[in-house]
């Protein structure tokens, strides 16, 4: 069977994964990693009245093309503002986010200003019309497009939302999902290892990764390779979780056997991927057409191929699962281009995610350097590394110096 490109795997996942239906509202301090399931439009303009964008003097501009000195006669403070009208010759003392008052057209920051007794200030320069002035609907005009339908909801946005005075949003519901790893091999941590048996791995990844992403979790711990338990978790899984995802059996000579389970229980397709790490992965629904459907992913169990495969997959799945919309989903992995600082081993065949740490060389040029050795199975170096180096999948070996793609890790790694 012909390698599947990562690129068309992702399409055929996204063009089968279903929109969240439901929706909630929720007052803005319980919102923090939700995406957003309506069009937020601006009830007001921010800032809503003309203010100071200095410390300095509130004046009119035609009244200093006269002279150089005007009389003070009050002060404007944010929060309290002046409240008479100005007439000619005149100025007030104005503070940072203090409103304009009534006919004046500038403020002069206090830099340029002298005081010389009985209110006088003198002005050092001319000012031009409108300067230091911060306007109306600068920031936000009422009835802008605000935040669109999908954006994810954090510490750049929710503030923004706090600054329109909206109270509580609607929300789409946190994804459910449960997890599990497979394995007559695998020992939870804690419990003695006995000969030939290794430690879980993956389920301490996939949980970490799942809890950055915001979702309940429900944790089935080890399976071992029983088709019986098997099939009884997965039925479990179908009415409890949106979504299942599993490690381990899904490579060769084991995925007959998960194979068996999953064509029982629904519509699994057993995908082998031009990526490096990663070749195996499995992904589908749980339960018939016209009933409750879970979804699935079956990552590959070497850890290092569970976590990229994590990463480039089921990542963009669960953010499209969650509603959050295209550009915050293109967010998440954003490429830039980097020159190699050494050789780098590659196969031509697949697409390889190695790891790697960038950074900026003396002349501030991004360079990058593999960490640690490649193998799917050699986790201990990931801690290391800052970024994917991407490595188109045509591509040979490549020599210190080509410039290469890296994908600098988002906040699921770090
Ligand atoms: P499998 O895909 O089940 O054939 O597993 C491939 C390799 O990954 C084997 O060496 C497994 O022992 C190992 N492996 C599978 N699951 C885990 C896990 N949860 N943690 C660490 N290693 C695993
Ligand atoms: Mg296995």
């Amino acid at each position: 069977m012909a390698l599947l490109p990562l690129t068309e795997a992702l399409q055929q996942m996204l063009q089968q994964l279903p929109l969240p239906k439901v929706t909630e509202t929720l007052a803005l301090n319980a919102c923090a990693n939700r995406i957003l399931a309506e069009d937020i439009f601006s009830p007001i303009n921010v800032p809503s009245f003309d203010n100071s964008a200095m410390d300095g003097y509130a004046v009119r501009v035609s009244d200093l093309a006269q002279g150089n000195q005007l009389t003070q006669i009050g002060k404007s403070f944010a929060g309290n503002p002046f409240n008479g009208e100005l007439k000619q010759g005149e100025c007030v003392r104005i503070m940072t986010g203090a409103m304009i008052p009534q006919g004046c057209d500038a403020v002069v920051m206090q830099e340029e200003t002298e005081t010389s007794g009985d209110n006088q200030i003198i002005f050092c320069k001319t000012p031009k019309l409108g300067q230091n002035i911060r306007r109306v609907g600068e920031d936000v005009k009422q009835g802008e497009l605000v935040l669109a339908k999908g954006s994810l909801l954090n510490v750049t946005t929710l503030p923004l939302l706090a600054s329109l005075g909206i109270a509580q949003v609607p929300v789409f519901p946190r994804l459910k999902v449960a997890i599990l790893s497979t394995g007559d091999e695998l020992t939870s941590v804690g419990e003695p290892l006995t000969e030939g048996k290794i430690y879980d791995t993956n389920r301490f990844a996939v949980r970490l990764m799942l809890e950055k992403l915001n979702c309940e979790i429900i944790d089935y711990g080890i399976l071992p390779d029983d088709p019986q338990i098997f099939e009884a978790k997965f039925i479990q899984a179908q009415q409890e979780a949106d979504i299942l995802i599993t490690s381990g059996g899904v490579s060769v000579g084991e995925a007959d056997f998960t194979k068996d389970v999953l064509e029982k229980l629904g519509k699994i397709a057993f995908w082998k991927i031009a990526m490096k790490p990663g070749k195996p992965f499995a992904f589908g629904k749980l339960g018939q057409e016209n009933t409750k459907q879970t979804i699935f992913f079956g990552l590959p169990g070497n850890p290092v191929s569970a976590l990229v495969t994590f990463y480039q997959l089921a990542q963009p799945a669960l953010a499209h699962l969650s509603g959050m919309n295209e550009p915050s989903i293109a967010k998440l992995t954003q490429n830039l281009t980097a020159c190699s600082a050494v050789p780098l081993k590659k196969a031509v065949g697949r697409q390889d995610f190695q790891r790697g740490f960038y950074y900026a060389n003396e002349r501030g040029e991004l360079e990058v350097k593999p960490i640690g050795t490649q193998g799917s199975h050699i986790f201990s170096a990931f801690y290391e590394s800052n970024c994917f180096i991407v490595l188109e999948a045509e591509r040979g070996a490549v020599q210190a110096g080509e410039k290469v793609t890296i994908q600098p890790f988002n906040s699921l790694l770090k």
